[in-house]
């Protein structure tokens, strides 16, 4: 049976006192929290890692260490990146591989997502590669295809058993930071749409075992529903992730869910 995961991405936001700040309020609320088989998880930025892990460790905090990117290069001439290396030396778990503001902002093709993901895996870390239609394309019908390429491109020649080190996160980008989301009818579809492309690639049990998450304007008034679909196994969550109340409110809907 899989285990639910709700990430927050917080993208360009919280230096390290705000970042100190906001998880210890977090760890505070999830000590009222019975998770059960929700794990919660945090994407600062990679200022606020080492800071983060730290106060994760030293508390013993129900919260994995998540990071929003990292270079496809193990080392050399490449001004401003970290490495998968880097970020494993810090006990790093998860790493997003292809967010569609990388995607979009930082030129990242998928060849680029699938050198990431490869990177990251190698390191032993969770590669939680990030696919998802624009608004025309949706219009147009190709979501299906758009996921087909993205996710067949991204996962081309990774080893069966990597059930445990992949996640995929549907994120439509027409549903992020817009405050609407998806139908929950409509990310089970994607999702059980990339569950297929994973089994054609990778094969049934390891289809079995991934992680799918949705992302896009969630909320502890649509997590339940979103959760609910039988592809759906978590949340990217990005906005309600940046306070704690509001991030909780969303980890007690999946708690409720998966009861
Ligand atoms: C995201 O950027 O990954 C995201 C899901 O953002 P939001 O929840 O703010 O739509």
């Amino acid at each position: 049976m899989r285990t639910a995961l709700i990430a927050g991405n917080w993208k360009l936001n919280k230096d390290h006192l705000e970042a100190i700040h906001l998880i210890g309020d977090l760890g505070l609320r999830l000590s009222n929290l019975d998770l059960g088989r929700v794990e919660v998880a945090v994407h600062p930025p990679f200022t606020d890692l080492r800071t983060v892990q730290s106060l994760v460790e030293g508390d013993k905090l129900p919260i994995s260490l998540g990071a929003q990117h990292c270079s496809h290069h193990h080392h050399g001439a490449f001004t401003g990146e970290v490495s998968a290396p880097m970020l494993a030396k810090l006990q790093t778990r998860y790493v997003l591989v292809g967010h569609s503001e990388r995607r979009a902002m930082f030129a990242m093709d998928d060849q680029v997502v699938h050198q990431t993901a490869k990177a990251v895996i190698t390191e032993g870390m969770v590669a939680v590669v990030c696919v998802g239609e624009t608004e025309a394309e949706r219009e147009q019908g190709q979501t299906l295809a758009v996921l087909e390429r993205q996710v067949r491109s991204a996962i081309a020649g990774l080893p069966d058993n990597v059930a445990d080190d992949l996640v995929v996160a549907y994120e439509p980008l027409w549903a992020i930071g817009t405050g609407t989301a998806a139908t929950a009818a409509d990310a089970q579809d994607a999702c059980s749409a990339i569950r297929r492309v994973i089994e054609s690639t990778l094969g049934t049990a390891t289809a079995g075992s991934v992680r799918l998450l949705y992302g896009g304007s969630a909320s502890s008034a649509n997590a339940f529903e979103l959760l609910s679909g039988p592809d759906v196994d978590g949340l990217l969550v990005g906005g309600a992730s940046l306070e704690a109340q509001s991030f909780c409110d969303i980890i007690a809907e999946a708690i409720r869910c998966y009861r």
